[in-house]
């Protein structure tokens, strides 16, 4: 079989290249020029820029890029829709500043690429970047450009457009790196600008702030004179939440929000939401808060929304374009009777509860997929805030990687503007964390990709010859993992269920035929200490004693140091506590007993 394939390859070579009338390049040369019109937006040129840049690494020629908009007829690559885009291709129409959808096509020779000023014209590129030349960016550090001799086409036209309007992979790559981010068409931080190390005002699409009402109504200002502001909870005042029917509480929390609607031009969604905190009692019980709930169904949510709608009511006029946000989560995530949201006031639910391991037919999701359902029905706005890796622990094998489509798709199919999907944003390297960002972002911009297709190219892009073992470790834990268990939330522990002492153990072999496949390349194997470290950690907590033996205790030395790990939970970051250490200073005492 292998013998057929290199015997027919030079012949699939040789027909495509026949049929290819037109050369971008050829042995460093190019006759082409990368043109943008005289009006092209900032983004639009960093667009041609890295065009220029990625044809540069992959055809070994660096195109001039013209700014004349002309160019020479038949040898250019027009970047932005301008005078050029119109007439050759007719029919085409400017698109909205903000629209990330795009096309490229030829005509003659020249390849046009365009979309919304803002983001569409450089979604275009990279586009054409990927599927045409082979580019790739699987993390901040690592990008593939396939070296070339020449690059011919006959007749290209593609077009694509985002399934979400706010894509936000909340993992602490594309978070902090705002040109990894606009690669991966992440759309949660700014553009680059073409002045180095600047961004682009106004190119995110942004949600400010969350659980802001105990900001707006600090208890420290107003508790001791005001304890009325606040919730009442059996019988007492108490600062959880706010008594959201007295009217100065509304007024002020107004005024606030319009504060920072000025202040803070460059977002889209402004919340104004309840605190956070899962006690079992938040609804303030007041006589007047419980009548206004109870007018929409009595869920808690009812009276928010009743409040939260006043409040967009007042900062309508002077923001017609912007959104205030409020929460559906925890006692306030069923959907209310009888009220909805008001056209700019956006919805975001929150899946904190659900099981993160199985997809919405997992019987754990019914409640939270009903929510889903009910939400939808009465918020033309809906953005999802779903969870999708362990913050109890960042650093455990978590098998979800093949639920996070069918999540993803119940929220396109339920309307929502936006995903955030959180996952390790405090530091680099949490559990898979390189394919995960890679993946999530392309199944925001489309739930239909092929999860699959998404897996093998990237475990081939990032781990080379090691590629065949990950994948194999990645069908193993989830296969023994996922099936086995019944539910998991987003709080793994190791001693939850679905772990068994010989996993790490089993897993780690299939790692070791990886490290052989790849031995000599220092960062092949780096990338694989990477993936191995989760099982470390697993085992260290499970069975120290083989964890010491096995070599997991040396690994975690290891990588820990090299990367700087200290904290490896939510908890641990937020109060600056070192939790490698703590596994130092336990495995140091047992290797002395
Ligand atoms: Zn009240
Ligand atoms: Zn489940």
């Amino acid at each position: 079989m292998k013998r057929i394939i290199t015997y027919l390859l030079p012949l699939a070579v040789l027909v495509a290249s026949c049929n290819q009338n037109h050369l971008l390049f050829s042995n460093g040369n190019s006759p082409y020029t990368i043109v943008v019109a005289p009006g092209a937006s900032e983004s639009e040129q960093y667009a041609a820029q890295e065009l220029q840049q990625w044809i540069q690494k992959v055809g070994n020629v660096k195109l001039p890029i013209d700014s004349t908009g002309e160019g020479r007829r038949g040898h250019r690559l027009i970047v932005g829709y301008n005078g050029l885009t119109s007439s050759l291709v007719p029919g085409s129409k400017p698109q909205g500043i903000k629209d990330e959808s795009f096309r490229y096509c030829t005509r003659d020779g020249d390849i046009l690429l365009w979309g919304g000023s803002m983001r569409g014209t450089l979604n275009a590129v990279y586009s054409f970047l990927e599927r045409e030349l082979g580019c790739r960016w699987y993390s901040a550090d690592v990008s593939v450009a396939p070296a070339k001799k020449s690059w011919g086409f006959n007749a290209l036209d593609y077009s694509d457009s985002p399934a979400l309007r706010m894509r936000n992979v909340f993992y602490y790559e594309p978070n902090t790196d705002s040109v990894f981010a606009a690669r991966l068409r992440s759309n949660q931080t700014r553009l680059p600008s073409i002045h180095e190390g600047q961004t682009i005002e106004g190119s995110s699409e942004r949600y400010w702030n969350c659980h802001t009402m105990g900001q707006f109504v600090p208890e420290e200002k107003y508790f001791k004179d005001h304890p009325e502001y606040f919730s009442l909870i059996d019988g007492k005042r108490t600062p959880r939440q706010l008594c959201l029917s007295n009217p100065d509480v509304l007024k002020i929390c107004i005024e606030e929000l319009r504060k920072a609607m000025r202040g803070n031009p460059d977002y889209l969604i402004y919340s104004l939401s309840q605190n956070d905190g899962g006690e079992e009692k938040n609804a303030c019980e007041c006589p007047e808060c419980q009548r206004i709930d109870n007018q929409y169904g009595g869920k808690n949510s009812g009276i928010v929304l009743w409040f939260v709608n006043q409040a967009a009511d007042a900062v309508r006029d002077e923001f017609p374009d912007k959104y205030v946000g409020t929460f559906a989560y925890r006692y306030t995530r069923h959907a209310p009777v009888g009220i909805k949201p008001r056209d700019n006031v956006v919805i975001r639910l929150c899946s904190i509860e659900c099981c993160i391991i199985h997809g919405y037919d997992c019987p754990e999701n019914q409640d939270f997929a009903k929510d889903l359902r009910d939400w939808s029905v009465v918020a033309p706005h809906l953005y999802i805030w779903d969870y999708v890796t362990g913050f109890s622990n960042y650093h455990i094998p978590l098998p979800n990687l093949r639920a996070l489509q069918s999540h993803v798709q119940a929220f396109r199919d339920n309307n929502a503007i936006g995903v955030m999907e959180q996952g390790g944003y405090e530091n680099k390297y949490t559990e898979m964390s390189e394919l995960r960002t890679y993946l999530l972002s392309r199944l925001l911009w489309n739930p239909e990709v092929n999860v699959d297709s998404v897996l093998t190219d990237f475990t081939d892009g990032y781990y080379g010859a090691a590629a065949p073992a990950v994948r194999e470790y990645i069908n193993f834990e989830h296969n023994v993992l996922a099936l086995d268990s019944d539910v998991q939330d987003c709080y793994p522990w190791y001693g939850d269920d679905m772990f068994f002492d010989e996993f790490a153990t089993e897993a780690r072999k299939i790692i070791a035929k990886g490290r052989e496949a790849v031995a000599g390349d220092a960062e092949l194997q780096r990338r694989l200490d990477l993936v191995e470290f989760p099982l470390c950690v697993l085992q260290m907590e499970r069975t120290p004693q083989q964890a010491l033996e096995q070599g997991a205790y040396d690994l975690f030395l290891k990588v820990t140091k090299r990367e700087g790990m200290t904290f490896l939970n939510e908890w641990d970051c937020w109060k600056n506590r070192n939790t490698v250490q703590r596994f130092i200073d336990k495995f140091e005492k047992l290797k002395t007993q």
